[in-house]
């Protein structure tokens, strides 16, 4: 018999009418023959009552203790859930996440999932019952009940779906399917068909709210088969899977993160083990930090910027500044004023002139761009909070996503490998005028693989790409020309190796980032550009540390 997951979010279950609705699809799915298990979420804005209710008495409530308030919302939804079943005429038993044993590490309010047991939820579906599960939380091995971050009920359902071996993960919630942006932000958004995982994880941990993106990552390790659609309207959706083949796009969609901060550290002696340094300690701090550029020395220093979500600044700055002081970087500066627009495609990285598309859009609204990272799937530009939506929009226009069909799928195989290939970088272009530079790059036919665009300091910005090896006389000729109308300077061009390591959540995992820079560090080679995303962290090391760096990586990686 086949066994379906199905989600139902907060806007779903909001009140009575809403739960009596949701169990008549759960009714009518197990009419169909199939088993089903419901994972629901606290009713429409409950948790957030219970965050408020908990700052009216503290300023700073222990995370445990939020956890055991936060989880009561999902209690009383899926007690309600299961009094509707039981008034249809049809079986139902609610449990929370500890009677179903989902076991999650002790990291309150943003714990993760080790694993879970079936043997109390098969019986019950055995028995001919439809099993309403608490989403969001679960128990740790000291009986406390962490819970797994907000939108972490999607992630419940997904898991839930991986060990159950569920032919299905229906995802119900406010919106019809997942859209090229957020329809709320951008009313022209359109409604994909179908995504593939890795675009979706990065839109998800880009600041797509739609699904939590740990989802992502589960539905993606055990294939499990996602659809989102809507509580209300009988529409299609949208599925969520590894689309084989297919013909993939530059653009399938815009994520948007309206509250994130800056920290740059200035002067950092250009050394091995200066980024494990920094790394190591917000790691340690479960401080997931987010996009981190480091651009190569000038004369023996390097600025190493990275993001993190404006709650944790305060704490990422008191350690940043501590660790400052230990390497001998001259300052610290940042800036919470600032939001991220993302736009993600697996079709990215075979297509030309995406990046200058993206930067001519932006110049175009006169909205400044302060820091780049990419990955071989997306681009990132950080910018002033005030213009973020503005970004968002002209981002969105640009890549034509609200007319063409933008669905799209892509051959997803061959994750977790580590590769080397021969490139080079072409540094130094400042001041840093993107626009102008990836048009002209663009308009030469160049293929550009990694930019990473520093914080800018006294009006001026580093940027660099790395392009290959092939291209070098072609990338130089282009560079030096740019920079000469602008007064700027192209730096010594070096013969680099990249490497990839895909599949591992640099954000929503404290520590990943780190897992990369210790080895590295341990060995003495010293890395000269960093990109990061959600389903891939690149470096960049001099050739001739290629294949060591290969070495190294494998074996803190086990690959
Ligand atoms: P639920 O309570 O059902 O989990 P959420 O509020 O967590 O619902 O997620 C649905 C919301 O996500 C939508 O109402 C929409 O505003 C937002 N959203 C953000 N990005 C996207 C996107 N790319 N596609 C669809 N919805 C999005
Ligand atoms: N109720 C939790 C929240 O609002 C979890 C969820 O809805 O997914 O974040
Ligand atoms: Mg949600």
């Amino acid at each position: 018999m086949a066994l379906v997951v199905q989600k139902f979010g907060g806007t779903s279950v909001a009140d009575p009418q809403k739960i009596l609705a949701a169990a008549k699809k759960a009714i009518a799915r197990q009419q169909t023959g199939h088993q089903v298990v419901v994972v629901v979420s606290a009713m429409g804005h409950q948790t957030d009552v219970l965050v408020d209710l908990a700052k009216q008495i503290s300023d700073r409530p222990s995370a445990r203790e939020m956890d055991v308030l936060l989880s009561t919302g999902e209690q009383v939804s899926v007690a309600l859930f299961a009094m509707a079943i039981q008034s249809l005429g049809h079986k139902a038993v609610s449990l929370t996440g500890a009677q179903i044993g989902i076991r999650t590490d002790s990291t309150h309010t943003k714990a993760r999932i080790k694993s879970i047991s079936t043997d109390h939820v098969k019986k019950l579906l055995d028995d001919g019952a439809i099993v309403i599960a608490a989403g969001f939380q679960g128990i740790d091995q000291n009986g406390n009940i962490p819970t797994l971050g907000r939108g972490g009920s999607d992630t419940t359902a997904v898991a839930l779906a991986a060990v159950l071996n569920a032919d299905l993960c229906e995802i119900y919630t406010d919106v019809d399917g997942i859209y090229t942006t957020d329809p709320r932000m951008l009313p022209k958004a359109r409604r994909l068909a179908s995504i593939s995982y890795d675009e979706m994880l990065e839109l998800a941990s880009l600041g797509a709210g739609v699904m939590h993106s740990r989802s992502i990552e589960f539905a993606k390790k055990f294939g499990v088969k996602v659809l989102v659609r809507s509580s209300f309207k009988d529409m299609p959706g949208t599925v969520i899977l590894a689309a084989e083949e297919s013909t993939p796009r530059p653009a399938s969609g815009v994520a948007f993160a309206k509250d994130e901060a800056r920290i740059t550290l200035e002067n950092v002696p250009d050394q091995p083990g200066s980024s494990h340094a920094l790394f190591s300690q917000l790691a340690a701090s479960g401080i997931a930090v987010d996009m981190i550029v480091q651009n190569v020395g000038q004369g023996g220093q390097a600025d190493i910027s990275f993001t993190v979500p404006v709650d944790d600044l305060p704490q990422a700055l008191e350690l940043s500044n501590r660790v400052a002081k230990q390497l001998g970087a001259t300052g610290v500066s940042h800036d919470a004023e600032l939001a991220k627009v993302s736009v993600v495609g697996v079709g990215m990285a075979t297509a030309e002139g995406v990046a200058g598309r993206m930067f001519t859009a932006l110049s175009r609204e006169k909205i400044n761009v302060r820091m780049i990272t990419t990955s071989e799937i997306k681009i990132s530009v950080l910018v002033d909070r005030k213009d973020g939506v503005a970004a968002g929009q002209a981002v969105h226009h640009a890549f034509g996503l609200e007319t063409e069909a933008a669905a799209s799928e892509a051959d997803l195989a061959g994750s977790h490998l580590v590769k080397s290939s021969p490139l080079d970088v072409v540094r130094r272009l400042d001041p840093g005028v993107a626009a102008d530079v990836f048009e002209e790059v663009g308009r030469a036919g160049l293929n550009v693989d990694m930019i990473v665009q520093s914080h800018p300091r006294n009006g001026r910005a580093e940027i660099s790409f790395t392009v290959p090896a092939e291209s070098r006389d072609k990338a130089i000729e282009v560079a030096r020309k740019i920079a000469a109308s602008r007064g700027a300077h192209v730096a010594d061009v070096p013969h680099v190796a990249k490497l990839s390591i895909t599949g591992v959540g640099i954000r929503s995992h404290a520590g990943v980032a780190d897992r990369l820079f210790k080895p590295l560090a341990d060995e003495g080679i010293n890395i000269d550009l960093v990109s990061t995303s959600e389903v891939r962290l690149n470096v960049v090391v001099a050739a001739e540390h290629g294949q060591k760096s290969l070495m190294v990586l494998r074996r803190a990686f086990g690959l």
